[in-house]
């Protein structure tokens, strides 16, 4: 990430640990769940037919490998597959995409209103200096003092006007729902949270993916829950070992706790969406939304128009909010 500076090797690491921990967990219970329960059963529905084969040198007995999977194993393997590469997909893309800085064009825009507001001010200091002397004696010179001032008192005056922030650490105009981040030492574009998991920002470029991530993570753990819990059922109720009845036990009972916790956060996220509030406006008690708008506007604004991507993992072509 552009953001480190060189040699900051801790700090790195330090902040791609959680990523790297939550990768381990993802594959520590997709190993237990295909060990435990999805190996066993296609393996259970897999014949092996001893057939002979003649060669030129040899008379061979080789194996022809005869599948006659039930329906359910089919679907289950297949569903299980795709939900995780669409998962996966997305999970990368949330990571490698950052949240977008304000566009320079805004920012050049912004200086070029002040300058316009320093040139009236000079205008008119100039114009009563002329009034107040004589043709001859008039100088149009404004001292370093006086253009500070000046441009401070532009600068106080378009925040008023405008609604536009300023920000401390990276000296420049923001737009209102612009926000800083101390980790990314950067202003965000509709910044919603930093998230320390997937070591990257949320925001306007990458919120929707992150609510498709989201999705999808609910997904994945419900229908794991789903199917994992006539395995749970059968292992409690036979002579399994003990290590394999801790190792199922935990699995599906970290996954409904996980489901728990997903369920709240998508559902605090759909709100959020809804009532076109941020994490981190609802946190400060602050909301900045330009307007009012209906409930499917809002949702319009997140996931774009076309309803064919909202559940798949592809950010809309949407103007960055800049008001
Ligand atoms: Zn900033
Ligand atoms: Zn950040």
């Amino acid at each position: 990430m552009k953001y480190y500076k060189q040699g900051q090797l801790l700090c790195y690491i330090g902040t791609w640990t959680p990523f790297v921990i939550l990768v381990a967990i993802f594959l520590f219970f997709y190993g237990i769940y295909m060990q435990t329960y999805l190996l066993p059963r296609i393996r259970s529905e897999y014949i092996e037919k001893p057939v002979l084969e003649i060669n030129t040198y040899l008379i061979q007995l080789v194996h022809i490998n005869d599948y006659v999977f039930s329906n359910s194993t089919v679907v289950i393997t297949v569903l299980l597959h795709t939900i995780l590469v669409l998962f996966l997909i997305t999970l990368i893309r949330v990571v490698t995409i950052l949240p977008g800085k304000v566009p320079k064009e805004w920012l050049n825009k912004v200086e070029g209103e002040i300058n316009k507001m320093i040139e009236n001010e000079e205008n008119m200091i100039n114009f009563h200096k002329k009034g107040s002397q004589t043709s001859t004696s008039f100088s149009s010179e404004i001292d370093d003092e006086q253009r500070l001032q000046l441009n401070s008192k532009a600068r106080l005056e378009l925040i008023d006007k405008s609604g536009h922030r300023f920000c401390k650490n990276c000296q420049a105009f923001k737009p209102k729902r612009c926000h800083h981040c101390r980790q990314c030492k950067t202003c965000w574009l509709k910044m919603d949270h930093h998230c320390q998991w997937l070591n990257n920002c949320i925001g306007y470029n990458n919120y929707k993916l992150f609510i498709n991530l989201l999705g999808y993570s609910w997904l994945l753990i419900s229908f794991i829950m789903v199917t994992y819990s006539r395995c749970y059922y059968d292992t409690l109720n036979s002579y399994s070992s003990d290590s394999k009845l801790f190792l199922v036990s935990f699995t599906f009972l970290y996954c409904c706790f996980l489901w728990i916790l997903l369920t709240a956060f998508t559902f605090f996220h759909l709100w959020a969406i809804k009532s076109n509030i941020t994490t981190l406006e609802y946190c400060e008690n602050k909301p900045r939304q330009p307007v009012q708008k209906s409930a499917l506007e809002n949702i319009v604004e997140v996931f774009g128009v076309n309803p064919l991507i909202w559940f798949l993992p592809i950010q809309p072509n949407t103007k960055p909010i800049l008001d």
